[in-house]
């Protein structure tokens, strides 16, 4: 079951509501799943076999769906409705899925995720464009200590979307380093303390304020968290076979691929 709501002309909400989610029992802000969506995204995705080791075995007869990531906006674990927010970007799967969903589809929501670990800190520093508004709107609802929010969104009508005192920065979509997300944040002042930062954006956005946080602002290894949500010019898919190449490549090297601090520097390399 589920229905789409317009939040704002740059946001949809979709809610799902199923007896899968059930199993669903430990919620964190931020929470991140894989939407499993037909690859031409009309209609329904059939559920998969689960194989002996656990895999999904999907039918043979139809093309294997595709995935999306998405983040959890709001869970009721009584009634098992969980929603989450699509930035509406443009042309892609996610979107084309989004218009042509009706009440009744069937989605595969999996690989339910953690995406963000609140510290023993002083300060958080969020950093953010319109695929991590949701997250980071679920971040500061649950923060004790004070946060710095710095965010890109379209339009003004997003600031609806996230409470507290965030820095906007209306613009389009963001890509590769010098953008105006990046000089805002290189302007942030540091509060005395133990900083957490949180940035997630495209990957060369990511990639170019990553140095910032640990060279300039001093963000120790166990208190950043940096993850790319998209890459620009490339379909999700696309940006998972740069990954896997990357990950190939430095295995054969010997590296430790299951060093966070690896899959990091894997990441934003
Ligand atoms: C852990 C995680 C959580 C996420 N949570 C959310 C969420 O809650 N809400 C949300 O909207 N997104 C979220 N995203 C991002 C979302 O998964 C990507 O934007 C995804 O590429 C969208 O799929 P698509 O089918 O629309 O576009 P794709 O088919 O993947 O890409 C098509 C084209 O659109 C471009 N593109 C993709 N996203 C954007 C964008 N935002 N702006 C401009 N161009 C873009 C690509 O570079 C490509 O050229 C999350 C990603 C991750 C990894």
């Amino acid at each position: 079951m589920q229905t789409i709501e317009a939040l704002t002309p740059g946001f949809s909400r979709v809610t799902v509501q199923g007896d899968g989610l059930a199993a669903y029992r430990t919620i964190r802000p931020a929470d991140a799943f894989t939407l499993v969506i037909p690859p031409d995204g009309t209609g329904s995705v059939r559920m998969p076999r689960i194989s002996p080791a656990g895999a999904p075995v999907w039918p043979q007869d139809r093309p294997t769906p595709l995935t999306r990531g998405f983040t959890v906006r709001t869970f009721d674990p009584d009634t098992r409705r969980l929603a989450f927010d699509v930035a509406l970007h443009g042309d892609g799967t996610a979107i084309t899925w989004l218009a042509n969903t009706r009440p009744g589809d069937t989605a595969v929501l999996a690989g339910m995720r953690r995406e963000f670990h609140a510290g023993d800190v002083d300060h958080h520093l969020l950093i953010g464009d319109s695929t991590s508004l949701p997250a980071i709107a679920s971040i500061v609802e649950s923060l004790d200590v004070p946060a710095t929010v710095f965010l890109q969104a379209e339009t003004p009508a997003d600031r609806s979307l996230v409470k507290g005192d965030v820095r906007w920065i209306h613009s389009p979509p963001l890509a590769g380093p010098g953008s105006v997300l990046e000089q805002a944040v290189r302007g942030f002042r540091r509060p005395a303390g133990r900083l957490q930062a949180w940035c997630a954006a495209e990957a060369g956005v990511v990639r170019s304020i990553r140095p910032y946080l640990v060279d300039e602002l001093g963000v120790g290894r166990d208190d950043l968290h940096t993850v790319a949500y998209w890459i620009a010019g490339e379909t999700a898919e696309g940006g998972d076979a740069v990954r896997m190449r990357a990950y190939n490549k430095a295995a054969e090297e010997g590296l430790d691929v299951t060093d966070p601090a690896v899959l990091q520097s894997l990441e934003f390399s």
